[in-house]
């Protein structure tokens, strides 16, 4: 409905979690970007960061929440509220930057019409598939003439990068636009470019519940361990140090863990196996385009179990009517995979060639 009919839904006259999403957005690619204007975050003291800060959540206020007009007391209550989150996202962003080599490149990076760059196009024999979208932001780090690039997804819900629902055909964007970026990226970047990961960077309203008399030290701890990223990176140590510096001792932002014997593991893979997943989401995407094709349109959802079904939240239930058990509706389960069993199963499928 969204995307066929271009419905939308209703809007409540709150500040709701989309909304919220929207301001760290705007208020991230604003603040990053004046940054980068000074030097960038290794340039920007703590105060001028702040003043920055505030200069953009007013002009957010004044733009376009039209100084509150027409809005009631819960409303500034909660924006009031979310200031402080907005501080604590846009510092641990400055924190991770000024430990980090890769920068900035682009944000809101357009694909398809009137975009930055063309759509993802798949041609198949009879018929060809655009792909339009954006992404949040793009981080870059030259080495050797290559351009390794992250796409990084600004996050204002839980969700993070999960392989269980890649398997399932699930949440492929951000690796669709990576992989996009390595083929068609070399003319708009200026070198040749290699994948180095996407990362999913949560931007949201988190309630931390401690003690009142929390050190300061814990506290932020505490933060860090909300707003740690999730995503898949790209395993190479020279890369993982440059995206950041303390990666391969005590990473504090990216998805890895290091062991005893200084042995890197969680959220990463090797090049080769990038290249898989490249092909296995190029696949992905053709057999999507060929159900459309065919007219396919069934209600599929898919969920970790029955109380997180998308449908308990959908705007467009009371259209669509479906309920799971009912003639052919089935809810399909995002069962748990463990990372090495994904990576057999890519490989299988890869040395196969086959379609899905
Ligand atoms: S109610 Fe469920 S099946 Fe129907 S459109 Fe929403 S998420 Fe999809």
């Amino acid at each position: 409905m969204e995307y066929g009919l271009r419905a939308k839904p209703r809007q409540p006259a709150a500040f709701d979690a989309p909304q919220v999403g929207t301001f760290l957005h705007y208020l991230l690619e604003h603040v990053t970007a004046d940054v980068l204007k000074r030097g960038g975050f290794a340039q920007v003291e703590e105060t001028e960061l702040r003043e920055l800060t505030t200069y953009y959540i007013r002009r957010y206020m004044e733009q376009e929440l039209r100084n509150f007009q027409g809005r009631g007391a819960r409303f500034k209550y909660l924006f009031a509220r979310l200031r402080n989150t907005a501080w604590a996202v846009v510092e641990q962003v400055a924190e991770e930057m000024r430990h980090s080599d890769f920068v900035p490149l682009e944000f809101e990076l357009s694909f398809g019409d009137g975009g930055t760059l063309p759509a993802v196009v798949v041609s198949e024999p009879d018929a060809q598939l655009r792909i339009g979208g954006k992404v949040d932001r793009v981080d870059g780090w030259v080495k050797d003439g290559k351009l390794y690039l992250r796409v990084v997804d600004y996050k204002s819900g839980r969700k993070s990068f999960d392989l269980a629902a890649v398997r399932m055909g699930l949440d492929i964007q951000m690796l669709l636009y990576l992989f996009a970026l390595q083929k068609e990226g070399a003319q708009h970047f200026g070198h040749e470019i290699e994948p180095a990961g996407v990362l999913y960077l949560p931007a949201r309203d988190e309630i931390l519940s401690a003690e009142r008399n929390i050190p300061p030290e814990k506290l932020r701890r505490e933060r860090e361990k909300q707003l740690r990223r999730s995503g898949l990176l790209l395993s190479d140590p020279e890369v993982l140090q440059a995206m950041e510096h303390e990666s391969l001792q005590e990473p504090h932002f990216l998805p890895v863990r290091v062991g005893k014997d200084g042995s890197i593991s969680g959220s990463i893979a090797s090049a080769a196996r990038l290249g898989k997943l490249g092909r296995y989401v190029d696949k992905l995407v053709r057999q999507i385009g060929r159900e459309v094709r065919q007219g396919n349109i069934d209600a599929d959802p898919c969920c970790h179990s029955e109380e997180d079904s998308y449908c308990q939240y959908c705007d467009w239930a009371p259209a669509c009517h479906f309920q799971d058990g009912r003639d052919g509706d089935h809810l399909r389960y995002i069962l748990p995979v463990k990372p090495e069993e994904f990576w057999d199963e890519l490989e299988r499928e890869d040395e196969e060639g086959g379609d899905k």
